[in-house]
């Protein structure tokens, strides 16, 4: 069997969007399974549009998914002689033709037809007028008026066009600068790509590009064309539903694991199975598995993947993926231990990266302040025995962990008659500021001896002044 290659070619006109990303991955995942080659190939022949900034952030996405190229980038701008050449082959071979119409002519024949009830098509007019190439010429693909061209697709199953359907494309605009359905094929021939795997928005285009494969007795590639991706509303996935592109949901949070393992699943499955790692997908993916029907993006499963991950990760890993979103925040410069305890107790509860940065902080600032509804609820003239017994008796204490605290909490409430239940949220205050913490021994331990006192201390004050 020949190997398999597999292309990505984005336009660089914006960043990398969860469509794109997961054309990508796709391509990179059915490459990897079955030892095949991925190819990145920039295609930047809309001048206009095409940015270096937009290829930067699409290069930054591809880095941070981890979706590594074997060839590439290729840039179109840089092979306009490859399809200048084959341009020349069609049209020697009679499969092209000049064509000299202006823009303003097509248009008029254009309304007319339209007016007449007639396909706006192009007319044909240059067809037979042996042109050659000048100024203000295009290069025009003769299409066969008669007959049908069948796409086989892998994931859609055939689909047949009428030709007498199709234009007359234009594939060398006047300036010489190739259009896409032309360029794309000559790329894909050129390149040796055998599996052509892309959004289903470009269905319309492949039977003109059959059609030039044909006339340069080209082999075809194997083509398949994933439905696309729509939000919970069920229209397809734009602005409207909240943010599209990939490192937008880098600075919200989530780890590139979660995001690839949601992307994933937008169209492909395997049985119920919802948590796939890398390796896990590169050894089960199939473009057979791929379904038929748009697939529907939701935060909540995002969220939820996001979560899982985070869990898995351990606590020294977080820790410079944290750092950034500290690095936002009025955050104290902790330790790398420091940090990694901190983030134990916070694992278990984290949906995103921003939510344990938001939740860490009272692990990350010298002084808290304290949620006035919770001083008040909680700081109240009972617990001023309390917080003077806890003070001194911590301060005797050398070890300072869960198994050396906890008697001391369960003595102090014996002695002062309080339940223990009682004391917990009080001293979650004075140390957290709020009522939503982890484990109170486990933070403790992580803020260590001298500050547990300290913030006893000004809940204590508290208590006394109010
Ligand atoms: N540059 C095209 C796009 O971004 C590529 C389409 C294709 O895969 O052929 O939509």
């Amino acid at each position: 069997m020949e190997p398999v290659i597999t292309r990505f070619p984005p336009s660089p006109t914006g960043s990398l969007h969860i469509g794109g990303a997961r054309t990508a991955l796709f391509n990179w995942l059915f490459a990897r399974s079955r030892g095949g080659r991925f190819i990145l190939r920039i295609e930047d022949t809309d001048v206009e549009r095409s940015t270096e900034e937009s290829v930067k952030a699409i290069l930054d996405a591809m880095e941070w998914l981890e979706l590594g190229w074997d060839e590439g980038p290729y840039y179109q701008t840089h092979r306009l002689e490859v399809y200048r050449e084959y341009a020349r082959k069609l049209f020697d071979s009679g499969h092209a033709y000049w064509c000299e119409c202006s823009a303003e002519q097509l248009e008029m024949r254009r309304n007319a037809a339209m007016a007449e009830g007639r396909k706006p098509k192009y007319d044909g007019a240059c067809r037979t007028k042996g042109l050659g190439e000048g100024p203000n010429r295009v290069l025009r693909f003769r299409t066969s008026e008669t007959g049908t061209t069948v796409l086989k697709d892998i994931i859609k199953g055939p689909i047949e066009f009428d030709n007498s359907e199709l234009d007359d494309l234009v594939i060398l605009k006047s300036d010489g600068i190739p259009t896409y359905n032309f360029a794309v094929v000559i790329d894909d021939i050129t390149m040796g790509i055998t599996h052509v795997i892309r959004g289903d928005d470009h269905v319309n285009n492949t039977p003109r590009q059959i059609l030039i494969y044909r006339a340069l007795g080209a082999k075809l590639p194997e083509f398949g064309h994933v439905p696309m991706i729509h939000g919970e509303d069920r229209s397809p996935l734009s602005k409207r539903h909240g943010a599209t592109s990939v490192m937008e949901y880098k600075k919200m949070g989530f780890l590139p694991e979660a995001l690839l393992n949601c992307l994933v699943r937008l169209g492909w499955s395997h049985g119920d199975e919802e948590i796939f790692s890398r390796d896990e997908l590169i050894e089960k993916f199939t473009l057979e598995n791929v379904g038929k029907s748009p697939s529907i993006f939701t935060m909540e499963k995002l969220l939820w993947l996001n979560a899982h991950y985070i869990k898995e990760k351990r606590p020294e890993e977080l820790v410079n993926l944290l750092r950034p979103f500290a690095a936002q925040r009025d955050y104290l410069d902790k330790s790398d231990t420091f940090m990694a305890g901190a983030i134990r107790t916070l694992q278990p509860r984290a949906h995103t990266l921003v939510e344990m940065a938001d939740a860490m902080r009272f692990y990350m600032v010298d002084e808290i302040q304290f949620e006035p509804e919770a001083a008040v609820k909680f700081l109240t003239a009972e617990m001023r025995e309390v917080f003077s017994r806890l003070i001194s008796e911590l301060s005797e204490l050398e070890a300072f962990d869960e198994a050396s605290l906890e008697p001391v909490f369960r003595n102090t409430a014996e002695d002062l008659k309080v339940k223990l239940g009682k004391i917990a949220q009080p001293v979650r205050v004075a140390l957290t500021g709020g009522t939503k913490s982890p484990g109170l021994f486990e933070i403790m331990e992580v803020l260590g001896k001298e500050t547990v006192i300290e913030r006893l201390k000004k809940g204590l004050k508290y208590i006394e002044e109010n």
